[in-house]
């Protein structure tokens, strides 16, 4: 069983479909009501109050289907992110890198040619490039999380027996039962507090596999910010390229 920074646990709810990758689920115990929210991305956001069912969920999902999909394709069509891009920003790590397309032959690849600059070779659909942009985003990324992450066990006696790196849009962290903490590499595009808050909340749950009054003192006591950084998580999609999932 895995916990999601979103608290899609505490709702005691999945997507329901293949055909929703990339929505977002999240459980407001304010709401009152079921609601969808479509992002200036296109992401689907639906914020479910407590309680909620999947029957709930899918009924609501089927009457607002036509309005959902026809406020994405609005919004995609919009969307102004270039690509391939000229250059790819990680805040989380301070890096900024330009992107210079070598052209050639072959399937596409992206190697660093030094600090900030990065080579996109080969030919291909833009697929294929992004695929090897991605691939290249989650090699990059495995030492400064995962040296940040022993830092902040460390620092906070938290213990935890694996990390995994992924690339996906419909979570930011998770951690298993055995200590294994998965991270989504779109946190290298978010503030470094954020990811800092990311992989707190993550090593939290080494001591609480739940989001619990007792999971989040311990949160507390190790990240004061909490809140806030919680919040700019949560609409950290804003700052993910819209071309890697493209
Ligand atoms: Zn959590």
């Amino acid at each position: 069983m895995m916990r999601q920074v979103d608290q899609q646990a505490k709702a005691g709810f999945e997507a329901p479909s293949e055909a929703l990758e990339g929505w977002r689920f999240r459980s407001s115990p304010r709401a009152r009501r079921l609601s969808a929210r479509v992002h200036l991305d296109g992401r689907v956001e639906i914020v479910l109050p407590r309680g909620t069912t999947a029957a709930a969920v899918e009924a609501f999902i089927a009457r607002h289907r036509r309005w959902i999909d026809s406020r994405v394709a609005e919004r995609r069509a919009l969307d102004p992110a270039p690509f391939p891009p000229s250059r790819i920003d990680l805040p989380a790590f301070g890096q900024h890198w330009r992107l210079h397309l070598a052209g050639g032959s072959g399937a596409p690849r992206v190697t660093a040619l030094g600090t900030g600059l990065l080579s996109l070779r080969g030919a291909g659909d833009r697929g294929a490039m992004v695929g090897a942009l991605r691939e290249w985003l989650r090699a990059h990324c495995r030492e400064p999380m995962g040296a940040r992450l022993g830092e902040l066990a460390q620092q906070h006696g938290f213990a935890y027996s694996a990390v995994h790196l992924r690339c996906q849009r419909t979570r930011w962290g998770s951690c298993s039962r055995r200590g294994v903490i998965s991270l989504n590499v779109c946190a290298a595009f978010q503030p470094a507090p954020v990811l800092d808050y990311l992989l707190l909340h993550e090593l939290a749950h080494t001591r609480h596999m739940n989001h619990s009054v007792e999971y989040w003192q311990t949160v507390e006591s190790v990240c004061p910010g909490w809140r806030t950084l919680d919040r700019e998580l949560t609409g950290g999609w804003r700052h993910v390229p819209s071309w890697l999932f493209s």
